[in-house]
């Protein structure tokens, strides 16, 4: 099975309007890829201009409320990320898994409402430092994935991004021995979970510390399909590099 290759970036709490420019660059940029699928999850404030900006482009958020509608003042619901335009949205990132206490059965539900509503989901699991120096880092993450994944689900519309907390951000990263471990880790426990046609269909992106020197490395170990990049996704200059190694592989 050939699966191919997602290149996502998260721009998290960044961007103005006139960043919009660069994301124009960057959705141009990956036009001359066309083996890879690129997407851009800007703040919630941009999601619509981006999408006027960069039409057909893959647009997403980076988190959704469980619910549909209702008294949850400053949420967004997933029916109104589809509403702006948005095609995917990221769920249970770690700044808000450990910034927002979210549990890995909240992340299910918003994972679950993201589907219901028609997007694509990228559900984030990754272990905190310390339980990768402990040892049990590929325990922690199925038991995240085991938690956190939706009961029923189109298996093309669902990736799982391993994002190793100590390495978001850091200029740390695991060892492409170690990624591909645990890849293949959480490809056995996805066909445990959701069978072994959808374990074969799922991608598995790399989240942490992803630049255009360590794409190929990183994206060539076994069971990568992709990177969800977070600082280096903010530039064009920065971001095309990646999505090119994601092609040359
Ligand atoms: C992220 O926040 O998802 C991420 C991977 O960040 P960075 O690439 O900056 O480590």
């Amino acid at each position: 099975m050939t699966r191919r290759k997602y290149v996502v970036g998260n721009w998290k709490m960044n961007g103005l309007i006139a960043a919009l420019d660069e994301a124009k660059a960057i959705f141009a940029a990956a036009e001359a890829h066309s083996s890879v699928d690129v997407a851009l999850c800007p703040p919630f404030t941009l999601i619509g201009a981006m999408v006027a900006a960069a039409p057909g482009a893959a647009v997403g958020g980076q988190d959704c409320h469980a619910s549909a509608s209702g008294a949850f003042t400053g949420s967004v619901a997933a029916p109104m990320l589809a509403d702006a335009g948005a095609s995917l949205v990221i769920v249970g990132h770690s700044e808000r898994r450990e910034g927002f206490d979210e549990s890995d059965a909240d992340v299910r539900a918003k994972a679950e409402a993201a589907l219901a509503a028609g997007l694509s989901v990228i559900l984030c699991v990754g272990e905190p430092r310390a339980v990768r120096e402990s040892g049990g880092a590929i325990a922690y993450v199925l038991a995240q994935v085991a938690g956190s994944l939706p009961g029923d689900f189109d298996p093309a519309r669902l990736a799982i991004a391993y994002e190793p907390i100590w390495a978001i951000g850091t200029g740390l990263v695991p060892t492409v021995a170690d990624v591909a471990d645990m890849h293949g880790a959480i490809r056995a426990k996805l066909g445990e979970q959701a069978g072994s046609d959808a374990a074969r269909v799922m991608r598995i992106l790399y989240g942490g510390s992803v630049n255009g020197e360590n794409a190929a490395e990183l994206l060539g170990a076994g069971d990568v399909d992709g990177a969800l990049v977070g600082g280096a996704s903010l530039t064009a200059a920065k971001f095309a590099p990646i999505v090119e190694a994601a092609a040359s592989l």
